[in-house]
């Protein structure tokens, strides 16, 4: 009986011009039908009729969420700094103004402007990368993974690898090393215990294996630690016994860095100079760990090589696209003019001294009337450096329930994401990009402000 008086969907329509406009009448229409049939249930359990406004309203919200896109910005107050979760590493000005500026139309992309012929995409960034680490050659392809993937595929596939216990690692995300050299075809010869790899173990592997060119792998081991009786010959001494064997040194970096980061007292990690300097037939790191570029995976090394690994078909299929090819090639220009640790966000969190994060902190306590400044961590992150922290100050909000905190701060837009230590809920000012400053500040004191009441 009531449910005639509901009206039809071209009555709604009429009244939903607004909708139309921003979302389009096929969906509008849709979310009407929906937002209907779930009010027929109710009224046939018993509800009332809802008004016209009601109904609009409750497809209004349902076309809030079709739409709602699932990747959003977020302000990362977590202090860690290459964090895998939120996007790895912001982007430079240059790095986004360059990706803008070849999405926005057509570039030169496959196209030689020299010569009106078709050109290569391999050489967008490789002349950078020839001058800034003196490689013969080098190519980005889609992340590190697939560099690695790509390499061995290319140079080990039906032939020995070798690589260390100590070596063989996950990464995340299910990515382990044995795992990605079986795959590239690869035969796998492990040497050394977990904890200890002498020279003399990958010399009595290579000796016993006769067939041409054997690959030795080497991983860094990124995201974990061996500590306490431990052993490994250095990479040079890998490299200076492989190659009296003729085989072949891969280097995975994993993040690579140009920069030595004991300056900013922390342990070292190995670079990407040091590395070619060592020996290293090929070495591979991320676009976005501590190059602090977009996600791409960049193989370096011996001419010869990467040609194969250029031609290899497995090449195609991990491709760097344009963006990509322009944001790396931008970051990489910073290093090349000596300005990336101003221009290249993480190398400009890493570098923040202490007091002045103490200073920001206290900006944002004064500014929300809340909390405490007290000194904690940030860490890099991104499986580089792992245990190894930098002296920061946060803002320490003692709140009754952190984990519901957190929760609202996720549901803000944009979302603030925190941590929790104690109890106490903290931000990080090191991550938080300082145009972001006014936003969090206004956020916090909006939903400390409701919550007082
Ligand atoms: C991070 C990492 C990788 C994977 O790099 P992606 O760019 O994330 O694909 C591979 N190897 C090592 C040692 C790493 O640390």
């Amino acid at each position: 009986m009531s449910l005639r008086n509901l009206p039809s969907i071209e009555q709604l329509l009429q009244q939903a011009q607004a909708s139309i406009r921003a979302y389009g009448r096929p969906l509008v229409t849709q979310a009407l039908r929906e937002s209907l049939e779930t009010i027929r249930a109710d009224v046939r359990a018993g509800a009332e009729v809802p008004s016209n406004e009601q109904l609009l309203a409750l497809a209004a919200s349902r076309l809030a969420g079709w739409t709602h896109p699932t990747l959003e910005p977020v302000i990362n107050a977590t202090g860690v700094i290459i964090h895998t979760n939120l996007g790895r590493a912001p982007l430079s000005t240059s790095a986004i103004e360059a990706i803008q500026a070849v999405s926005a139309g057509y570039s030169s992309l496959e196209f030689d402007l020299n010569t009106g012929k078709r050109g290569s995409r391999l050489i967008h960034a490789e002349a950078v990368l020839q001058r800034l680490t003196g490689a013969e050659a080098a190519v980005v392809v889609n992340n590190n993974a697939a560099a690695i993937l790509l390499t061995l595929s290319a140079l080990a596939n039906h032939k020995r690898a070798i690589i260390a216990r100590g070596q063989m690692i996950e990464i995340g995300g299910s990515f382990r090393i044995p795992d990605v050299m079986k795959q590239s075809g690869a035969k796998l010869v492990e040497v050394g215990s977990t904890n200890k790899t002498h020279l003399r173990d990958y010399e009595e592997a290579l000796s016993t294996i006769s067939n041409s060119k054997p690959v030795v792998v080497r991983a860094h081991r990124s995201n974990f630690k061996i500590i306490g009786f431990t052993e490994e010959p250095s990479l040079k001494e890998i490299c200076d016994l492989a190659h009296a064997h003729n085989a072949i040194v891969i280097d995975d970096l994993g993040s690579g860095t140009f920069f030595n980061v004991e300056k900013y007292g922390l342990t070292h990690e190995p670079t990407i100079l040091e590395s070619l300097a060592a020996g290293a037939d090929v070495v591979t790191f991320s676009g976005d760990k501590l190059l602090g570029g977009p996600q791409a995976g960049i193989i370096i090394g011996k001419k010869t090589l990467l040609d194969k690994i250029k031609k290899h078909p497995l090449a195609r299929a991990v491709r760097a696209d344009k963006t990509c090819l322009a944001g790396i090639s931008a970051t990489l220009l910073h290093y090349l003019k000596d300005e990336a640790e101003r221009e290249i966000p993480i190398w400009r969190m890493i570098a923040q001294t202490a007091e002045s994060l103490k200073a920001r902190a206290a900006s944002w306590q004064q500014e929300t009337g809340s909390g405490a400044v007290v000194p904690a961590e940030s860490t890099v992150g991104g499986g580089s450096l792992p245990g190894e922290n930098l002296p920061t100050f946060v803002l320490s909000l003692n709140i009754p329930k952190p984990d519901k905190f957190l929760a609202k701060l996720r549901q803000q837009s944009p979302a603030i994401i925190a941590r929790t230590e104690n109890d106490r809920v903290l931000f990080d000012p090191r991550t938080v990009l300082p145009e972001q400053d006014a936003v969090l500040v206004e956020t916090l004191r909006q939903l400390l402000y409701s919550s007082q009441k």
